[in-house]
């Protein structure tokens, strides 16, 4: 009874062997062979670590993405790169990452990159399959059955994993506007033949992920459920069909009765549905229930699972199988390699493996009983109860600062009409004023100095010295391009998050906690862990530093408290509005410190306040109150003759403008350059009352921005905003280009302001 099995295990390695086995690859460093066997020692190491599960996840493996993967199984490549004739890999590889003509002109051509894009509400990224109204698939299972055969010569229990037909169509993009489900009725068949081709090799159990269950359905999609299920129906595989990442909800009847042999739900965030889904579920089916998170880094309180599941191993029995509530792609592989973490928090953390091993725990005291595990039951009690009293995690004074909070907390002084002419007064910023993102670019010497401060090369002085060093040269560099309000630069930060994370108690770090972005990118998120409080002031003496080489205004530079929420690994103790909150008021302080130190104008970016929108359109409203009233608390606590700035890099505002109006920034910066000013037609028809940088420059893009182009896109931006509340500016940071692109660039920016003055 009570089957154990997972979803998907992290592929990236405990110390990140597959990231640089794939860089060193496509720096020609290696060979394709030794690509190739270092994903196989990882399977293998992955596999042997999964030996006590039931079933064991296959296919889940990739060396770049797995719905990419799911492309090539079923045959749909974008035309571009069809007809190559090298590796598959290599194709792979070509499709997520394109390759620039000039560097191919005599081999393969120029391929432009597959676009990517969130998978879910988490941070991994997937390439975004491509459709159009002509679109075949065809079969080709090579990469699933050899990875088959290679896991059963193993003694692999092999449950191969594929992501399902529906919400396979539903992530991706019909180029020609045509409608993707047209397409169903074609690629049925390639799954069928698929189930078949996996049935033919003896697999019992195939994973089937639909996730796009856990989100709100259109009456078509939801018909698309039907006919593809009732399609693969007569397989001779065992489907178990997996959803994920959030609740049924309305979705539950539909989901219970599609005719498979069994479903997977996550019982962390939709453990609502775990209930009426018993009562749905035909009494043949298998129900797997998610115990564990698979998006968090916390221990599981395994007896109050135990206290839950008991009574329904009961009613189940057989049907009953336990897991992570998703893959743990999205958490770290070890905890174990974790040397430096205080041992105290350690005990309360638990990374793939560990997760793994209560997975056991619980299947354990099911199977047996909880004396079988009456040990590992204990000392998980006795890691939470230390959790839950610990004076590190519970500080009442910043509880009481929350407790505080009232309306007032987030309000200026007077409205934006009132506070714009007092700015003004003080700016004395001409018409279309210039400014910059923040981050100015991280120079090998930048990187190098600040290894050398953590590695203890560099004291302390010789550090701070090299870091003036560069905000000195960000000045000059600004003044001499004729920009109006200037930035320090950043070279002292890393990261955005992690930046403030380090200087914040309540915040910890691991040594080896990556996460999968895309590819071979990883980030590893910070651990808030505790109450959030200010020790020191963060960002005030290098302002101040950078302000005192300059008259014109510099620009204090703060990372908003949502977005540095949605890049942690957040604790699972409190909701996450009251953690954000904490960091709003620590925040807060620091705005309310650059003031007093004379800083005229501060930015707060909130480039992850998008991200953070729940799945469901119903609870995006709740999300962003909360988001919304911390950024307000964080940034309006400041006199009306302070300018307030925030950054938002993305690109889709029409559903949250609102929100983004609510916090009642002076002025707002955003990407645009790519979207032709369209974007702006949100805030246009919001009317929004306040001043707008839109990006006029494509910082992801070596190509410099030519004055005319600029000068047309703040035409176009003026038809939108009046031009006394547009500001000039790139969309984002410039910390990943080079200074001999960023100088003409800017070059051009500036001398586009002046002729859009000149024309005023
Ligand atoms: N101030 C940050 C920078 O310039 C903003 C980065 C971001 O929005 N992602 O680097
Ligand atoms: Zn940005």
């Amino acid at each position: 009874m009570a089957l154990t099995h997972n979803l998907g295990f992290p592929r990236i390695g405990a110390k990140r062997e597959l990231k640089f086995a794939l860089e060193s690859y496509w720096k020609g460093e290696s060979s394709l062979d030794e690509l190739k066997s270092a994903g196989a020692a990882l399977r293998q190491r992955h596999w042997q670590a999964q030996a006590g599960l039931d079933l064991v996840p296959v296919g889940d493996f990739s060396f770049y993405d797995q719905v990419l993967d799911m492309s090539f199984t079923l045959g749909n490549l974008p035309e571009r790169v069809q007809g190559f004739h090298g590796d598959a890999l290599d194709n792979t590889f070509r499709v997520a990452r394109g390759r620039s003509a000039e560097s191919h002109a005599a081999c393969c051509g120029g391929v432009a990159a597959g676009e990517m894009t969130k998978w879910f509400d988490t941070n991994y990224h997937y390439i975004v399959p491509e459709f159009t109204a002509a679109t075949e698939f065809r079969l080709d299972a090579s990469r699933l059955l050899a990875q088959l055969a290679e896991a059963r010569a193993q003694g692999v229990r092999a449950k191969p994993v594929i992501v399902g037909p529906v919400t396979y169509l539903a992530i991706g993009k019909a180029k020609d506007g045509s409608n993707r489900l047209d397409l169903l009725q074609r690629l049925l068949p390639v799954y069928a033949e698929l189930l078949e081709t996996l049935a033919a090799q003896g697999v019992e159990w195939v994973q089937i992920d639909e996730p796009i269950l856990v989100t709100e359905l259109d009456a078509d999609w939801q018909h698309a459920f039907n006919t593809a299920y009732h399609h693969l129906k007569s397989s001779r595989v065992k489907l178990l069909l997996a959803t994920y990442f959030g609740q049924l909800a309305e979705n539950q009847y539909l989901a219970a009765n599609l005719p498979v042999a069994g479903l997977h739900v996550d019982a962390i965030n939709g453990r609502d549905d775990v209930l009426p889904l018993i009562g749905l579920l035909p009494s043949h089916k298998v129900l797997s229930l998610g115990v564990i998170n698979g998006r968090n880094i916390w221990k599981t309180d395994l007896a109050a699972v135990l206290d839950w599941l008991e009574p329904l191993a009961e009613r189940l029995g057989d049907r009953l199988w336990i897991a992570p509530s998703c893959s743990l792609l999205h958490v770290p592989v070890d905890l174990s390699s974790e040397h430096k973490l205080d041992p105290e928090l350690k005990s309360w953390l638990a990374f793939a493996l560990q997760k793994l091993g209560e997975l056991e725990v619980l299947a354990a005291a099911l199977r047996e009983g909880r004396g079988a595990v009456a040990d590992a039951l204990a000392a998980n009690q006795a890691d939470l109860a230390a959790r839950r009293s610990s004076p590190r995690v519970h500080n009442p004074k910043v509880q009481a600062a929350v407790a505080r909070i009232d309306a007032h907390l987030g309000m200026r002084e007077s409205s934006y009409a009132k506070r714009a002419p007092k700015q003004a007064e003080r700016l004395q910023l001409p018409a279309y004023p210039t400014t910059t993102i923040g981050s100015f670019p991280q120079t090998a010497e930048i990187r190098q100095a600040r290894a050398g401060f953590k590695a203890g090369r560099l004291d302390a002085a010789a550090y701070k010295a090299a870091m003036q060093a560069e905000i000195a040269r960000a000045v000059r560099e600004q003044e001499a391009l004729g920009l109006d309000v200037l930035v320090h630069g950043e070279a002292e930060r890393n990261d955005m998050v992690e930046y403030f994370g380090e200087q914040l108690d309540g915040y910890a770090f691991s040594q080896f906690g990556w996460v999968q972005s895309y590819g071979s990118r990883c980030v590893k998120p910070p651990i808030l862990f505790g109450d959030i409080s200010r020790p020191h002031p963060m960002t005030v003496e290098w302002i101040t530093y950078a302000q005192s080489l300059t008259a014109k205004p510099m620009k204090g530079m703060l990372t908003g408290p949502v977005t540095i929420l949605n890049w942690s690994f957040v604790r699972d103790d409190q909701p996450r509005s009251a953690s954000c909150k904490q960091l709003a008021l620590a925040t807060r302080e620091e705005v309310l410190d650059l003031e007093k130190a004379g800083v005229r104008v501060i930015q707060i970016d909130e480039a992850a306040l998008r991200e953070g929108l729940p799945l469901r359109r119903a609870q995006w409203k709740e999300y962003l109150d909360w988001a919304v009233e911390s950024f307000r608390i964080t940034a309006n606590g400041v006199r009306d003759e302070t300018q307030i700035h925030t950054h938002m890099c993305y690109s889709e505002f029409n559903d949250i403008i609102e929100s983004i109006a609510g916090m009642d920034a002076d002025v707002i910066t955003i990407e645009t350059s790519r979207s032709d000013m369209e974007l702006l037609d949100a805030f246009e028809n919001f009317q929004y009352p306040n001043e707008i940088g839109p990006g006029v420059y494509d910082i992801h893009s070596p190509n410099i921005p030519t004055q005319a182009h600029i000068v047309q896109l703040m035409r176009k931006a003026a038809e939108r905003i009046p031009a006394e509340r547009l500001w000039v500016n790139p969309d984002c940071g410039l910390k990943t280009r080079q200074w001999a692109e960023v100088i003409p660039a800017l070059t051009n920016m500036v001398a586009a302001a002046r002729a859009l003055r000149a024309a005023v």
